[in-house]
């Protein structure tokens, strides 16, 4: 089981209220906790590769770039200072982008004055309760997103 693929079956039906729009190569969705306002995550279509080494050269071409439209779309979109850019994968190996827009000093009294990795933030309150949008701000989010999205490309 993979909580990506449980995530894009969602999408095909019409069930993922995270969903924001779909690219050739993945889906962009709005993350479950924001405590990065704006964060968000590029999904591959599919689990038919783990790491970028094994793609194809063109395929790999195609998902790094649109991959750097969804970051541009979620700076202008959340005003970032800097957008922080991971492919991690040890919990669910199928390739998927954090793309998380970043203010100095959100991090608060965290890891390196608030300049540190997203990661240095304690992970029990990057995903508690009080970080997941209400109905009303994800909607925000997505149609913050898709506008700016829209308007680049
Ligand atoms: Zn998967």
């Amino acid at each position: 089981m993979c909580l990506i693929c449980d995530r894009i079956n969602m999408i095909k039906e019409g069930t993922n209220p995270y969903f924001v729009k779909e690219l050739k190569t993945g889906y962009v969705v709005i993350g479950d906790n924001q405590h990065f306002y704006g964060y968000t995550l590029f999904l591959y279509k599919n689990h038919e590769y783990t790491e970028l080494f094994q793609m194809p050269k063109e395929e790999r071409i195609l998902f790094l770039e649109e991959m750097t439209k969804v970051a541009e779309a979620v700076s202008k979109a959340f005003d970032a200072e800097k957008i922080n850019y991971e492919l991690l994968g040890m919990g669910d190996a199928h390739l998927h982008w954090h793309i998380n827009p970043r203010k100095y000093g959100d991090l608060g009294s965290y890891g390196n004055k608030g300049r540190g990795p997203v990661w240095w933030y304690p992970m029990e309150k990057m995903y508690s309760n009080e970080t997941r949008p209400s109905e009303e701000q994800l909607k925000e989010l997505k149609e913050k997103l898709l506008t700016e999205f829209n308007k680049l490309y």
